[in-house]
């Protein structure tokens, strides 16, 4: 049986592995887009000496449930627990402080948002929680660091669907893992080891953009600018947003389930930049994540030092703030931050000359950070929305789609990735 892979992510290669631990597979080939493997699980080595940017995706979540972590160890990689102690930089009176995210005000944001969440919850269309006035800070905190916001989900509160993240399954309650050499490094070894385990079956094919996939009962034919594959199977790993968005045309067309289920499921927004620093600041601590807000674009800023790299800030921004800062220039993105800490931070932060920052909107092979379900207008009663997910992960004949976007369970993660790569390999094994 011969089986085409579209997309050298984490779904694409634990897909390969999966098949070609299955002597009757006799030809996978993997198809993606880009240079390399890992797709939005990628590090910049280059751009800041000594520093590895996790430029997507960044922590292995639930450790002790998730894939990545037996995997970083049989390949030799270091990995450190994340720190979880959260500030606000807040001015107040004039002056400059910090506040824990549990002050009673902002926590009583937080709570409101999970009482509106555990309404919405049970019924099949509804919105995590409605629009924040964003008029004051600690709205605005409030919604950046409750567990329902934009850090988690890369959407805003009151875009996606509350019966959607209610069915996520419980985590591990262990601290998310930093790789210290990059998780895009990690996943990117894991592809690259697969040519050598299985030289005479495997063929990867980079820089290849699939634009058309013909399926039948007899088999697919996966296209691309010169050339093109035929197969027995195919499974289809790239993106929502870039299904969604037409670059790779289905003969014949695909059916309403799947186009309905590709209007629902969207990426959305997360930035981030990291700026080398001269001199360590001593007001922000290593290990802290600290929010900052931001006039115009309205929004949060949520930024650290890691320990194990002190001498680097990390910012990241989120939902519609980060969708507005990918609209910009990058030297107004990085102006715009530098400004407010300037400010925030009365002129003590002193930076050296290494910089770096994504703009996964922009991205033609990604077109956003991570799925969410949107809420489409269709009301409580529209059942479309809430089955995107499923819906897309039926096989459609010797088609199969698969990646982070399928999973129920944990969707928006590496593991997710992984669990969906494996689930439509078994499919077409089965
Ligand atoms: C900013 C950010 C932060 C994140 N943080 C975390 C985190 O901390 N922990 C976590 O677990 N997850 C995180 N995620 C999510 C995680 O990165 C994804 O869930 C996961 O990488 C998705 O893997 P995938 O294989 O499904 O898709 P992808 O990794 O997107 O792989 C799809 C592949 O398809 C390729 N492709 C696209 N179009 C075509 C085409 N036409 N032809 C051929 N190839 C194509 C792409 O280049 C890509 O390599 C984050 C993501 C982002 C963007």
């Amino acid at each position: 049986m011969k089986v085409a892979i579209v997309g050298g992510g984490l779904a694409g290669i634990a897909a390969a592995y999966t098949l070609l631990g299955d002597p009757d597979v006799t030809e996978v080939h993997l198809l993606e887009a880009d240079g390399g493997y890992g797709g939005r699980a990628s590090t910049d080595t280059t751009s800041i000496p000594g520093f590895a940017f996790d430029m997507g995706a960044q922590y292995i979540q639930d450790p002790t449930l998730n894939p990545l972590t037996q995997i970083a160890k049989d390949l030799g990689f270091e990995t450190i627990e994340e720190e979880d102690e959260y500030m606000l930089r807040v001015e107040r009176d004039g002056e400059w402080e910090d506040v824990a995210t549990t002050d009673e005000e902002v926590a009583a944001v937080v709570k409101s948002i999970k009482t509106s969440y555990n309404l919405a919850k049970k019924k099949p269309n509804v919105v995590v929680a409605a629009k924040p006035r964003f008029d004051t800070q600690v709205e605005m905190f409030g919604h950046a660091t409750s567990p329902y916001g934009p850090f988690t989900e890369s959407a805003e509160t009151w875009q996606y669907l509350a019966a959607d993240r209610a069915r996520e399954g419980p985590g591990d309650g262990s601290a998310n893992l930093f790789v210290k050499r990059g998780i895009g490094t990690l996943v990117s070894a894991y592809g690259q080891l697969l040519p050598g385990l299985h030289r005479d079956r495997y063929k990867a094919r980079f820089g290849t953009r699939v634009t058309s996939i013909t399926h039948s009962d007899s088999g697919v034919t996966v296209a691309y600018a010169n050339g093109s594959v035929a197969v027995d199977a195919c499974i289809v790993t790239v993106p929502v947003s870039v299904l969604g968005s037409g670059a790779i045309t289905f003969e014949p067309a695909l059916p309403a389930a799947y186009k309905n289920a590709l209007k629902a499921l969207r990426l959305g927004s997360y930035k981030k930049l990291a700026l080398q620093l001269r001199v360590a600041p001593a007001d922000i601590e290593p290990g802290t994540n600290y929010y900052l807000i931001e006039a115009e674009p309205e929004g949060v800023w949520q930024y650290y030092r890691l320990p194990h790299n002190p001498l680097v800030l990390v910012a990241h921004a989120a939902g519609d703030f980060a969708a507005a800062l990918d609209r910009m220039e990058d030297r107004d993105v990085y102006a715009l931050f530098k400004a407010n800490l300037k400010e925030a931070y009365d002129n003590s932060i002193y930076y050296s000359n290494g910089k770096a920052i994504t703009n996964w909107s922009d991205d033609p092979s990604a077109g956003g950070a991570y799925s969410y379900t949107a809420f489409i207008g269709g009301g409580p009663d529209d059942p479309d929305a809430l089955k995107a997910r499923s819906d897309l992960g039926v096989p459609l004949g010797k088609l199969h789609f698969a990646g982070e976007a399928t999973n129920l369970k944990c969707y928006g993660t590496l593991q997710a990735a992984y669990f969906e790569g494996v689930r439509a390999a078994r499919a077409i094994l089965a």
